[in-house]
């Protein structure tokens, strides 16, 4: 296998059940084409978890030469908002833009059913980058609210059948009428209601005649059934409630169950993939589309387990609370799962790809480790950061035999995987800045790094020996007095001086002034879902903020570059930056490297 470019990431995925599915199907000559749809409901924002779901929907779609459906799943107007729509598409298209955004399935805006409905389903539109189509038409997702005229159509068409009937009873009595697992449910006094009842029942919730809840619209099943989704479940509840994209539209609304087999079969869908809790809703999604005579081919559910990575949460309604209890700065701060705060830290999108993709697709549950993301991000940012040199902890050293006001320009290459990245020039002079971590006055054996009377490579410059230590009242080393050995650069005579430890440091004449946010898990334990309060396990140390010192060229640095600090880590510049205030994030540590290149010594 080649290796992927960073900029499609794992774009082969390996084989799973699912695709193995979709492969025979097509083999078969079964659809006319595949297409599948990722259907997030619009109540909060997409994290790491939907980007396994994303990558394994528009994965198949482009492995078997099909289409994505984008579609709001949004029949609950309680907890939905358009600024979680708009949120989602940013999203998805920052996850799949270079790698399946031509298998977007989009439609032009504000198109009703009615008008896209011309083949009998919803046409859809490929999303090209600028999210326009060709006649200049903002494109937009699908929504299930689109449906809720035909999906009215299809309930009356249940009644009429014998298959629904209006139930009279409270949420409380349905609840206690359905039995539990183990024990078969009742009948609902209502069920034997009329057909002509229940019409005229259903047409006067609709026209709003009802408070919430008074009423709900219940398949006739069966009350006995070992599956309880099949006990007569609610297809339509009360709601006198605005809802983001139909407004006071509507005042009675589909549920999920009834409204998701009906939008994946109104779009044309063929393969429509879920996670694991709902396949006991599988043989409900079958009954509905099975007892509505539909004339085009119907579309199946299929599911796998879930992505739950360690030391963190993915449930949108558990991160809500973060946002809301001000536990983070919002939806897209940097320590949290979602997309946006993932993106926001600096992970490129290839990254996440090749990570969701790699631990591939089953039906056992089980915990990720998020160590396989990490070395995921760091393989992918290694080939694409630019080397940069930035002092997280500021300590100042004096090159005593420097010439004061003398400035060298040395090389120093941009990125040694990548030789098309180049070189440029770091300014060295008499005063420079290191890192606290690479001093120690007293070291412990096998140190490599400053320590009185030793020596050290300062990286692309030259060797220092420290010779003073300068300290203030209170005992606090503040400066360090150092010789430079000036013929140990590149080119020198003694360059090939072999000296066990290198530094990073940057020149205090020219360094400019960053902030560095630094970040550590969000939770302190692998599960923090597990047991009683999440908010307990918060890690109290996830955020860490620094002043740091970096080279000049960072100046100019770009919100889409990716930086390595040499020795430090991986950073991104965060969007809180301006003019003259550079703010960091630290993407993600780099591995042990010192530990490990002073172990091969
Ligand atoms: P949450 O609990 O975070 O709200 P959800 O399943 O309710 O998750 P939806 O917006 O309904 O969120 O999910 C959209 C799609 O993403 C669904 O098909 C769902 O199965 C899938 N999905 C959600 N969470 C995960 C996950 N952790 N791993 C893989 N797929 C997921
Ligand atoms: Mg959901």
């Amino acid at each position: 296998m080649s290796t992927p470019s960073p900029e499609q990431g794992a774009a082969t995925a390996p084989s799973d059940f699912i695709r193995d599915i979709v492969a025979e199907h097509v083999a078969q000559g079964r659809y006319p084409r595949i297409h599948t749809r990722f259907p997030p409901e619009p109540n909060g924002y997409l994290h790491i978890g939907h980007a396994k779901s994303i990558c394994l929907n528009f994965g198949i779609a482009r492995e078997f030469g099909g289409v994505c459906n984008l579609r709001m799943d949004d029949t609950n107007p309680a907890k939905e908002e358009a600024e979680y729509v708009d949120s989602i598409l940013a999203d998805v298209r920052w996850l799949v833009r270079d790698w399946a955004d031509d298998r977007l399935g989009l439609k032009p805006a504000g198109a009703t059913p009615k008008a896209i409905d011309s083949q009998g389903q919803p046409d859809f539109y490929l999303g090209p980058a600028a999210g326009a189509d060709a006649a200049g038409a903002k494109l937009e997702p699908f929504y299930a609210s689109d449906y809720f005229e035909q999906i009215y159509t299809y309930a009356v068409a249940l009644i009429e059948k014998g298959k629904a009937y209006v139930c009279d009873l409270s949420p409380e009595d349905t609840e206690a009428y359905r039995g539990a697992p183990d024990r078969p449910g009742r009948d609902s006094p209502f069920r034997a209601r009329t057909a002509a009842e229940s019409l005229d029942l259903l047409q006067r919730m609709k026209a709003g005649e009802f408070p919430d809840s008074a009423r709900t619209l219940r398949a006739r099943i069966d009350m006995a059934s070992p599956n309880i989704w099949l006990r007569d479940p609610i297809l339509y509840r009360i709601r006198h409630a605005e809802h983001h994209h139909t407004g006071q539209q509507w005042c009675i609304y589909p549920m999920y169950d009834f409204a998701h087999c009906l939008s994946d079969y109104l779009e044309g869908i063929t393969h429509s993939i879920c996670t694991l809790e709902f396949e006991v809703h599988r043989p409900l999604y079958d009954w509905i589309l099975e007892n509505l005579n539909l004339p085009r081919p119907l579309p199946h559910q299929y599911e796998f387990a879930k992505l739950i990575p360690g030391y963190t949460i993915v449930s949108k309604r558990k991160l809500i609370q973060l946002v809301n209890e001000k536990a983070v700065t919002g939806w897209d701060d940097p320590r949290m799962p979602t997309l946006s705060g993932i993106r926001r830290r600096g992970v490129p999108a290839s990254a996440v790809r090749s990570f969701v993709i790699g631990v591939g697709v089953t039906k056992f549950i089980s915990l990720t480790d998020m160590a396989v993301f990490e070395h995921a991000i760091r393989e992918d940012l290694n080939k694409r950061a630019l080397r940069r040199l930035a002092v997280l902890r500021p300590i100042k050293v004096v090159i005593t035999n420097f010439p004061e006001g003398k400035v060298e320009e040395l090389d120093a290459v941009n990125n040694p995987e990548d030789p098309n990245a180049g070189t440029r020039k770091i300014p060295f002079g008499q005063t420079l800045y290191i890192d606290r971590d690479d001093f120690m006055e007293n070291p412990p054996p096998k140190y490599f790094r400053l320590r009185p009377g030793g020596e050290v490579r300062l990286k692309y410059a030259y060797i220092i020996k420290c010779d003073e230590v300068v300290k203030d009242a209170a005992g606090n080393v503040i400066e360090l007095r150092c010789i430079a050995d000036l013929e140990s650069k590149t080119g020198g005579a003694t360059a090939a001086r072999k000296i066990k430890g290198t530094i990073h440091w940057v020149s205090a004449a020219h360094a400019i002034d960053a902030e560095v946010r630094m970040y550590d898990r969000l939770f302190t334990v692998p599960e923090p879902d597990a047991a009683g309060d999440f908010k307990q396990h918060l890690n109290p140390h996830s955020l860490e903020i620094l002043s740091a010192k970096c080279e000049p060229s960072l100046q100019t640095a770009a919100p889409a570059q990716h930086y390595q600090f040499e020795r430090l880590g991986y950073f991104a510049l965060d969007p809180d930056s301006a003019a003259g205030k550079l703010v960091f994030n630290r993407t993600i540590a780099l591995r042990d490297t010192w530990a490990r290149e002073m172990q091969k010594k």
